[in-house]
């Protein structure tokens, strides 16, 4: 097992898996920016160490900045986190050539399933459910239209280096995807230097359901059930829960049984998840695979009772899973709330600034993982994310129940958040049906605005 590990990251998954190292007896070093000297993640590493300005490029980003802390703090191992250089298959190789091993799949299966397009082909061959779409790229405006008539309108394009959104565009009809292939190739280009676009059918009302998965070295993958995260704002998710409230057990095995396929075709281990999305007569179709850990691996912790930070520390150390599919079982309902430094009463602006109050919430069922504290200044060169809080009971209504209480006790100020936002979800009546879509919040907050 590694004796010190460093952690390239900030904020609440810095914290989350120093917990883990420490429980593990691992030493921590964490690396911060001159913004970050404050937050949470430094106070509680064994080590911290500035690695530059505030822009993430000079910190956070910043790969000969980070290799040297690593080396001057003499550590095994270096946690990437999510975002930042987490999916970067370059660092991963930097790491290991430096004799740093990198907490995570291996370069390969990272840059394999990192291009959308080559994702794709991977997942043909392991017969994994996909949008009709085009095979491969597509070359120019010609060839699109064919495709996209073949296939039927509404389509959209996609960026093969895409994330976070960028480079998608729809359209509706021929005009339409004749300039959006132009700006989708452009955009791509200018934010991922790959101007590679494909087209796949586009989905107009579906939930957006993902497999939680965690291979060893030793060939050995099982999957930790799903989420469903459909509670998004442009294409960011606010909430999600494991399990998803409207599958069956059919379609759930055999939604698992794809992501493991695809998981093995790729040679993957370390944790990973694999997005679909799934309409409404319960087809699902393959959207990409994230090389890291989510944001929302707490959910699938809490149904599961499995360590997926510790988990992939030990991986990477080498150890095997010690567990197999049959001792992963489903334990009643979890859900989490993303905390925003937001203002949800002005299009979500984002609102940086000084925690002065803060009073977390507790009792049973819940968790909190965050970075923040009473006197805690929010920087504003980050994401916006400050907190989030997890509930787990035997079933959904308990869950919605707690949350709302939870919610309740919950006090940040006076930065505004998006707490008031999830105190009326969890009211929604739909939502409580679980009766939604990936469009669903959109709809509902410009309905709002409209009314
Ligand atoms: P990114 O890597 O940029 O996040 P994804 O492929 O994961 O891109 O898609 C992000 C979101 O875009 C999905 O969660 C979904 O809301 C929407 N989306 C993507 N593909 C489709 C599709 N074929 N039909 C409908 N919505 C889609």
């Amino acid at each position: 097992m590694f004796t010190r590990i460093l952690i390239a990251n900030r904020g609440e998954i810095a914290v989350r898996i120093i917990r883990a190292a420490r429980e593990l007896g691992i030493e921590t070093v964490a690396v911060h920016s001159t913004a970050d000297a404050t937050s949470r993640h430094v106070k509680l590493a064994d080590r911290a160490i500035c690695i530059g300005g505030p822009p993430a490029a000079e910190s956070y980003l910043n790969i000969p900045h980070i290799i040297s802390a690593a080396e001057v703090a003499n550590v095994d191992a270096i946690h990437p986190g999510y975002g930042f250089l987490a999916e970067n298959a370059h660092f991963a190789e930097v790491c290991r050539s430096c004799n740093i091993e990198f907490i995570g799949p291996s370069v390969e299966s990272m840059a394999l399933l990192g291009d959308k397009i080559k994702c794709k082909e991977t997942a043909a061959k392991a017969k994994v459910p996909m949008f009709p779409g085009s095979k491969g790229a597509v070359e120019d405006e010609a060839e699109a239209v064919k495709v996209a008539r073949r296939i039927g309108y509404p389509v959209i394009i996609k960026a093969a280096a895409g994330g976070g959104g960028r480079g998608m565009r729809i359209a509706h009809n021929d005009l339409g995807l004749r300039s959006a292939i132009h700006s989708a190739r452009a955009e791509a280009e200018a934010a991922f230097g790959n101007g590679s676009v494909f087209i796949e059918k586009f989905l107009e009302s579906a939930r957006h359901v993902e497999v939680q998965i965690l291979g060893d070295q030793h060939g050995n993958v099982v999957h930790l059930f799903e989420r469903d995260c459909s509670m998004q704002r442009r294409h960011q998710k606010l909430i999600e829960e494991a399990p998803c409230p409207v599958l069956d057990e059919q379609t759930r095995h055999d939604l698992c049984a794809s992501a493991v396929r695809l998981a093995k075709a790729a040679g993957y281990f370390s944790a990973g998840t694999v997005e679909f999305l799934l309409d409404k007569k319960k087809d699902f179709y393959l959207l990409e695979v994230n090389t890291r850990v989510q944001v929302e691996h707490p959910v699938t912790e809490a149904i599961t009772g499995v360590d997926i930070v510790k988990t992939q520390i030990r991986v990477a150390a080498g150890e095997k899973l010690g567990f197999t599919q049959k001792d992963i079982h489903l334990a009643g309902h979890a859900m989490e709330v993303r905390i925003n430094a937001e203002d949800p009463e002005r299009r979500f602006a984002p609102c940086p600034g000084t925690i002065e109050h803060f009073d977390i919430p507790g009792g049973p069922g819940v968790r909190l993982d965050t970075h923040c504290y009473g006197g805690y200044r929010v920087p504003p060169n980050y994401d916006s994310m400050i907190a989030k809080l997890i509930v787990h009971q035997p079933t959904r209504k308990l869950v919605i129940a707690t949350m709302r209480r939870a919610l309740a006790e919950f006090t940040i100020a006076p930065i505004k958040t998006t707490i008031p936002l999830h105190q009326q979800l969890m009211t929604n009546g739909d939502f409580i049906k679980a009766d939604v879509d990936i469009h669903f919040v959109e709809r509902l907050l410009a309905e709002r605005a409209e009314g």
